[in-house]
């Protein structure tokens, strides 16, 4: 089992697998960079894979995909089936801007996804386009119905931000609430890398807007999920992440891999190790103990804060896979 310099039990891995994108999310990254990491600097499957089996082998069992965009990288099924036939019973989820989603389903789900989570900001063509800088919602939403349609679970990430999308926060529950899709609203979290000009909408304004239709209550969070979870009457729950208030970081069970090998432990801060040298040497004993470490200097919590000052972090989620 790993456990953290903080006494946390960690056993969720995110690992990002490119850094590219063909979105322009204007609070990820609405210019592309001014360089991408040039592809030989980028870790193979095989080498992340050396690096996962030493995770699994040491207790990581939730395994998260993302990026970037991980659908841009040739071979995901493949990685996907190497990790899922490494050790059964591995919760192996994707998160996706589900541009290409419709025509991969299958193929992913048959290496051994369970679970997608897709971002779904707004149901209008032109708010879409102005968030992602081009026209996406018709295959995204192609995406969503082939998911669900093969019998992949489907959850809805959300980023409410003043004067973009914050309008439509009912229509977009009643979306997924029609489909049987949870969704999680993420409140917006300041970074270098966004448009600047961003407000996102707090926990409070959501749920503000939310209760202007409908009546719900506050549950239990599931496990050791970041999002606090709300019930409709009828059963059907949403949950909001709010990364301002730290009030999950006590539980925070999880680390980051990027495409490059950095091994991050909070999504906040710059501090990190990497396992490239490790694993370009197929040096598992090194690899484990680079693991160790990070979890020695994981963070108590991030630095967002809900104060009028807000602290606006280094790192980029394009990066890190949010
Ligand atoms: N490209 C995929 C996607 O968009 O789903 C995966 C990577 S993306 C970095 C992962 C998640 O991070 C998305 O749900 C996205 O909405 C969220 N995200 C990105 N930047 C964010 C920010 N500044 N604040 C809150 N959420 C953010
Ligand atoms: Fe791309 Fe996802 Fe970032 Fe949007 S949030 S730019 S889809 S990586």
């Amino acid at each position: 089992m790993l456990i953290d310099g903080h006494g946390r039990k960690v056993n969720y891995l995110r690992v990002s697998v490119t850094e590219r994108c063909n979105f322009r999310c204007q609070y990820c990254m609405p210019e592309k960079p001014f360089s991408w990491v040039p592809k030989e600097n980028l870790l193979s499957f095989e080498e992340l894979f050396l690096f996962i089996k030493v995770g699994i082998d040491e207790g990581i069992d939730k395994i998260r995909i993302t990026g970037g965009e991980p659908l841009l990288r040739t071979g995901l099924d493949k990685f996907i089936k190497m990790i899922n036939d490494y050790k059964s019973g591995l919760d192996i989820a994707l998160t996706t801007n589900g541009y290409l989603l419709a025509g991969v389903a299958q193929d992913l789900k048959d290496a051994g996804l369970k679970r997608i989570n897709v971002s779904l900001d707004t149901l209008k063509d032109d708010v879409a386009a102005k968030i992602s800088g081009k026209d996406v919602l018709k295959k995204v939403k192609e995406g969503i119905a082939k998911a669900q349609e093969i019998g992949l679970g489907v959850k809805i990430n959300n980023v409410p931000l003043k004067g973009i999308n914050a309008d439509e926060i009912i229509e977009v529950l009643e979306y997924c609430k029609e489909r049987n899709m949870p969704i999680r609203f993420i409140e917006y979290m300041e970074n270098k890398h966004a448009n600047d000009k961003l407000e996102g909408l707090s926990e409070e304004e959501v749920k503000q807007k939310i209760a202007t239709k409908y009546n719900f209550t506050e549950v239990k969070r599931e496990g050791a999920s970041p999002s606090k979870m709300y019930e409709f009457d009828d059963g059907y729950r949403f949950g909001i992440i709010n990364p301002h208030a730290h009030d999950f970081c006590e539980d925070c069970n999880r680390i980051r891999l990027t495409a490059e090998g950095v091994l991050i432990p909070c999504l906040y801060f710059e501090e990190a190790l990497s396992i490239k040298k490790a694993v370009k040497a197929g040096d598992v004993a090194g690899a484990a103990e680079v693991l160790k470490e990070v979890l020695r200097n994981k963070p108590e919590k991030n630095k967002w804060s809900s104060d009028e000052e807000n602290e606006t972090s280094d790192r980029a989620f394009y990066e890190t896979g949010g």
